[in-house]
């Protein structure tokens, strides 16, 4: 996967298209970016102690719909390889710099 958790990204597609978020949990096929893809789930009453309440969730987004930002050059970008020495380092497309 091309993606790593606490990578910048911008929502490409869907309700929150343009939005930025960091990418928190990462599935196969999915990401989950805090505050993006907003849902609210109605929470009953737990007993006396715990009321019930509204809150607000986000559910993970088709990772199709994200797009990587730069951390060097803050362009939304696609995410290369590049082998240095033995390893295999991410590079940026836009500014060709290891991210
Ligand atoms: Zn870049």
């Amino acid at each position: 996967m091309k993606l790593h958790k606490g990578d910048k990204i911008m929502v490409t597609a869907g309700k929150d298209r343009g939005r930025e978020g960091v990418v928190e949990r990462i599935w196969k096929d999915k990401v989950l970016i805090p505050g993006i893809n907003q849902y609210k789930k109605h929470r009953k009453a737990q007993g006396e102690k715990q009321p019930g309440e509204i809150l607000t969730l986000s559910r993970p987004l088709p990772i199709g719909n994200v797009a990587m930002v730069c951390p060097k050059c803050k362009q939304v970008t696609r995410v290369g390889y590049r082998i240095v020495g033995d390893k295999k380092v991410r590079i940026c497309r836009k500014c060709d710099q290891q991210i």
